[in-house]
């Protein structure tokens, strides 16, 4: 048995009962990583495997003491470069950061590690977590495990692209406009936004403070249904994470879907650029979805078509005060230069990136004075709106349903020079963002050999209605049993009918 074929699940079980040590999944993580990072690219700071191997040794003493060794114990577990890990490397995927080490443990790592988990590696991501492919992380880009040609889609390609290449069981990224669930679609694994406050952010990188989460990726629903239920819950040191009790995700995604109403959004599935194929494989998931029990039906979410404008005004805007930190005095890169206002100009202009600066003079311009009201707050009136549409619609359906991308993966360095075709990527993610609403992207199919995502929006905090549609539908499917074709077999997928 390769530990790599395992569901997060089944190594903790067979390492607390002793059938597998912690150690052998670690070796048998660190020998996948060697063979196919070259090619695949999802570590910017891949952790040394001695390290990787203490940590390992560490859990297996816990049990041979008869100690319970956690619901994680031994799951490898791949960090997005922007959620801190104490000692490691932290770059945020820019210059600006490098050579920055963490000084404490994000609470959603604290978390995993106490639950018995093994960080492998930070993992490659768009600086400061701008983008939709990768490609702006400042030192490589990441290429998807099912065509190296391809982006993972992002910001969080690094952690979608170890999940689905089995360089890890589990991993963190952080979700402002769609930066778990895009790069869970694009790779063919799983990836949830939870509520905005359900997991602590204490230790995330600011990007857009009104819209940061931290999400969990894994291959199948209940290994994010686990991770979920161990990072979810109140932190102290975040006064954003709120006080409302972490649900049994795991047991619901076992519930099935029988009597939940979805509602399928006009404005979602039939906006501009939504590609036929995935048109297509959404429908045939909510028939799968339907046969299941659910009651699906066309709802209309007006304010959805206006969402994408709205976003990137107040992203930038707020990224560009949360990234005035970042001067050359207090962390990282600092460019020589003969005076102190000339210092924090050259260490701004060499250390960040051309997106990072068009984010943060576009979100300047939005907040200046006699553009103010023009911009930001205007973009602010839409998100209002938008949050009235999703009540409407939660008070007559339990989940919405659309697809997580408008396409595939698309070529390496397709739109990386064109801002605009790259923004209108998260068309269909940027909604539930705005509201800060619970989302989850589950493997709906394949179209040209590259997977397709459905997903799945729910009522804030209803994090376990999600895991009980996404488990209803796995279990009728096998698409999120498919491996890509790296080498290292796995039984093949397919639509399981009845
Ligand atoms: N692609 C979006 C952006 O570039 C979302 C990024 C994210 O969720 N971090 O802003």
């Amino acid at each position: 048995m390769n530990a790599t074929e395992l569901s997060a699940r089944e190594i903790a079980r067979l390492v607390a009962l002793r059938e597998l040590s912690a150690v052998e999944v670690a070796r048998a993580y660190l020998a996948r990583r060697e063979a196919v990072d070259a090619r695949v690219r999802a570590f910017l700071h891949p952790a040394p495997a001695d390290e990787v191997l203490r940590a390992a040794r560490a859990v297996d003493e816990k049990v041979a003491r008869g100690e319970t060794p956690g619901p994680l114990a031994g799951v490898p577990v791949a960090v997005k470069d922007n959620i801190s890990v104490e000692g490691r490397p932290l770059t945020c995927g820019s210059r600006i950061l490098e050579g920055y080490r963490a000084p404490y443990s994000a609470t959603a790592v604290r978390r995993l590690l106490a639950a018995g988990a093994l960080v492998v590696g930070g993992a490659n991501m768009d600086e400061f977590a701008m983008g939709s492919s990768t490609e702006n992380s400042a030192y490589f880009p990441t290429h998807n495990p099912w065509d190296l040609a391809r982006v993972p889609g992002g910001s969080s390609g690094g952690p979608a692209a170890a999940v689905a290449a089995q360089e890890a069981a589990l991993a963190l990224g952080s979700d402002t406009g769609g930066s778990v669930r895009q790069p869970a679609a694009l790779c063919g694994v799983v990836g949830l936004k939870p509520t905005y406050g359900r997991v602590s952010r204490y230790g995330l990188v600011a990007f857009a403070s009104s819209l940061d989460q931290i999400g969990p990726f894994a291959r199948d629903v209940t290994d994010v249904a686990l991770a979920l239920s161990v990072i979810a819950g109140h932190d102290p040191m975040d006064a954003t994470s709120a006080q409302v009790p972490v649900g049994d995700y795991v047991r619901a995604a076992e519930a099935g879907v029988r009597g939940l109403r979805i509602g399928v959004p006009r404005e979602l599935v039939e906006a501009d650029g939504i590609d036929g194929d995935v048109r297509e494989l959404v429908a045939a998931a909510l028939e799968t979805l339907a046969e299941r029990g659910a009651h699906v039906e066309e709802c209309h979410l007006p304010t959805a078509a206006t969402a994408l404008e709205a976003y990137y005004v107040v992203a930038p805007a707020e990224a560009s005060a949360n990234l005035a930190r970042f001067d050359g005095v207090r962390y990282g890169f600092r460019a020589a230069a003969g005076d102190l206002e000339a210092m924090y100009a050259r260490t701004r202009g060499e250390g960040f990136g051309r997106e990072v600066r068009r984010r943060i003079a576009l979100g300047t311009f939005a907040l200046s004075a006699g553009y103010r009201e023009a911009y930001y707050l205007r973009a602010q009136r839409v998100r209002q709106k938008l949050l009235l549409d999703f009540q409407r619609a939660f008070a007559r359906y339990d989940l919405l349903a659309a697809p997580t991308s408008p396409t595939v993966a698309f070529p390496l360095g397709e739109r990386v020079e064109d801002p605009l075709s790259m923004y209108v990527n998260d068309i269909c993610t940027i909604p539930a963002s705005l509201a800060g609403l619970p989302a989850i992207s589950v493997p709906c199919g394949f179209s040209g050999g590259l997977p397709v995502g459905l997903q799945l929006i729910g009522p804030a905090f209803a994090e376990e209605t999600l895991f009980r549609a996404a488990g209803a539908y796995q279990d009728a499917t096998s698409w999120h049993r498919r491996r890509p074709p790296l080498g290292g077999l796995a039984p093949a997928g397919g639509r399981r009918r009845g």
